[in-house]
């Protein structure tokens, strides 16, 4: 199934305990499309870059197969920048500065190709492009959205409209907690679902992930790895895989649903083996199924 990606496409400067790199590939588009790219080909973005941005990069998204006409270049302004600085147990970050540049000022159109999209990944963007984007499309069959708390604090009401509008919402554990007030996940998942979506997906860094829908909870845990270079993307490279997945499969039952977050954890999980987006970059098949077979087995208790 046609699947389109609306998100950043950001140039970042990452800082973790084992390194400092500026102005490199980053981006909740250019995460989650890469991921799913190694589920699917029939996967476009829409997004906006700067002057700046390196036309190698998206030369290297053309190479994994991905439609970048929905993509735009603004002559006047840079791209958007995110700095974050993790600390030392890398589960908590501090986002240092959020440029947004060129997305101040996108306003996108989509082609009638976009607008026909069968399922679609609104990825970490202001809330009020991911309403305009929804509200431009024809007869999605699955609308999937991501948020952080940069959107959630700084446009909260837009955030409350744009839930109301989509079937899935993938969040993290403190996001979630702040969109609902509950400090308990579960009860954190079960209030999402009173905002508009059908089911909730809550992230949990190394503690894994948990999908809560009225008659289902399902938790998976994170791939263990002795090593975690950087974090930076394992949420969207999880929504890659697991929007890739559903898009692959075109199956949207429950147990199917189940599956995708266990590729979304394997896809997650070689994401933070890499400094940016290095750790999915340049991957392939076997990689990931022995991946996904490994964590199988890590669940198996026969
Ligand atoms: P994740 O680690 O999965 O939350 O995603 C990190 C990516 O999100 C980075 O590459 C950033 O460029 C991007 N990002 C950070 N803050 C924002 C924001 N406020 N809006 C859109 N994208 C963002």
């Amino acid at each position: 199934m046609s699947l389109l990606v609306i998100g950043s496409l950001a140039l970042d400067t990452i800082e973790t305990p084992f390194g400092k790199k500026e102005y490199t590939l980053g981006g909740s588009a250019t995460f989650v499309s890469t991921s799913a790219s190694y589920f699917t080909n029939k996967l476009s973005i829409v997004g906006i870059v700067g002057y700046d941005f390196p036309l190698e990069e998206i030369e290297f998204l053309k190479s994994r197969n991905i439609d970048t006409s929905g993509l735009e270049i603004s002559n006047e302004h840079k791209t958007f920048h995110w700095h974050g600085k993790y600390h030392t147990d890398m589960n908590n970050r501090d986002s240092l500065k959020t440029e947004l540049n060129a997305f101040a000022h996108f306003n996108p159109v989509l082609s009638d190709y976009h607008r026909n999209s069968e399922i679609v990944c609104l990825g970490n963007v202001d809330p009020v492009i991911q309403l305009k984007i929804i509200n431009q499309l024809e007869s999605p069959k699955l609308v999937m959205a991501d948020t952080m708390n940069f959107w959630i604090e700084g446009k909260p009401d837009d955030v409350f409209k744009m839930l109301k509008k989509v079937n899935i919402i993938v969040v993290n554990d403190s996001e979630a907690r702040l969109l609902t007030n509950e400090n308990n996940l579960i009860k954190a998942g079960k209030a999402i679902l009173n905002l508009g979506p059908k089911v909730a997906i809550i992230k949990k860094g190394e503690h894994g992930a948990v999908l809560i829908s009225k008659d289902t909870i399902f938790t998976v845990p994170a791939f263990p790895l002795e090593e975690v270079f950087d974090p930076t993307g394992a949420g969207d490279s999880f929504a890659g895989g697991f929007i890739g997945w559903i898009s692959k499969s075109n199956n949207f039952d429950a147990n199917n649903l189940k599956k995708a977050v266990i590729w979304g954890t394997v896809m997650a999980s070689l994401s933070v083996q890499g400094f940016s987006l290095e750790g999915i970059r340049n991957i392939n098949q076997n990689i990931i199924e022995n991946r996904y077979n490994n964590l199988l087995q890590i669940m198996d208790y026969n």
